[in-house]
């Protein structure tokens, strides 16, 4: 069972780094002042790390955020992901210089494989592997990879990835990967950990949430961390970053578990990681 007594709770990826298993996701916060403020109100909140990419457009002012929060660099883990674009013209290297260039840093915490691109993931694996090397990022990771990916990169990597981020919430647990990755040393880490905010009217969670006098979307980022897996919930607005901080003074029972882990249906609100359509 994690140690979960605050924001600060870390889980400790296989090479030693320390990552919190709650971070703030960015996701969809525009670039400019609603990314900056965003952030801004989440570290205010206690949150000590932040989920970006080049992707999402907002690394610029994800690095100014974290530089005018005062906060010491060291106290906050930053992740972001080479896109699929940059792997396929194969300039990883160059897209995770230009992603310290934006967030005007020298390091990240983590660095991301965003999805398997068929037929470059590998080598892209390679490179991030050389960056690891060089220090640049404390630890290196995947995004979006099944079991059979996962597999390839062990065979042919000299690194096993840190992390693995993925779809994962109550309607989406895939159990296989998740024993995978605890088999391997791979922390399993959720995006849309909130089922991006649509599946949150669901009557047992609902149950739950009423029974702590808590709220479904506390309910479900607290199951998610007593299953051992990192989670990144995202909002663009302040009560809820607030609201979803707030999952450290209550805990699910065993029933309780149960039953959420019986929702699961294998559902995803994105891409499949075998049909990519980006
Ligand atoms: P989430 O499951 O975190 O859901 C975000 C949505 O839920 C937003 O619409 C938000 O609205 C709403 N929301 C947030 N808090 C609450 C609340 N307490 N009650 C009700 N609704 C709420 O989806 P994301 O896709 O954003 O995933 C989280 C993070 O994971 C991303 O931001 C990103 O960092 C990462 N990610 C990674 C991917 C990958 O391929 N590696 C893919 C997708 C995401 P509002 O903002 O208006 O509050």
């Amino acid at each position: 069972m994690a140690m979960l007594e605050d924001i600060r709770s870390c889980t400790t990826l296989n090479n030693g780094v320390l990552m919190p298993w709650l971070g703030f996701g960015t996701y969809k916060v525009p670039e400019g002042e609603e990314a900056y403020q965003a952030v801004r109100h989440a570290l205010d909140a206690g949150y000590r790390s932040i989920d970006t990419a080049s992707l999402y457009e907002n690394e610029a002012s994800v690095g100014r955020a974290v530089r005018d929060s005062g906060i010491p660099r060291n106290d906050i883990f930053i992740t972001t992901k080479v896109w699929n674009d940059d792997q396929r013209a194969g300039r990883v290297l160059q897209a995770f210089e230009e992603s310290l260039a934006r967030l005007e840093m020298d390091t990240v915490d983590l660095y991301l494989v965003h999805w398997p691109v068929p037929g470059r993931f590998i080598e892209t694996w390679g490179v991030l592997e050389e960056i690891y090397r060089s220090g640049r990022a404390r630890a290196i990771g995947v995004s979006n990879h099944l079991i059979h990916h996962l597999q390839a990169i062990l065979k042919s990597g000299s690194v096993v990835p840190a992390v693995n981020q993925v779809e994962f919430h109550p309607l989406l647990q895939s159990k296989d990967l998740h024993t995978f990755c605890r088999q391997h040393g791979i922390q399993l880490e959720a995006w849309a950990p909130l089922m991006k905010g649509r599946g949150l009217s669901n009557p047992v969670l609902e149950e739950i949430a009423a029974k702590h006098g808590k709220t479904a979307a506390q309910v479900v980022i607290r199951w998610e961390l007593q299953k051992e897996v990192v989670t990144i919930p995202k909002s663009a607005k302040k009560e809820r970053i607030y609201e979803n901080r707030d999952v450290f003074d209550f805990s699910l029972d065993e029933e309780d578990m149960r039953r959420i882990d019986g929702l699961d249906q294998e559902y995803r609100y994105g891409a499949h990681p075998d049909r990519l359509p980006f």
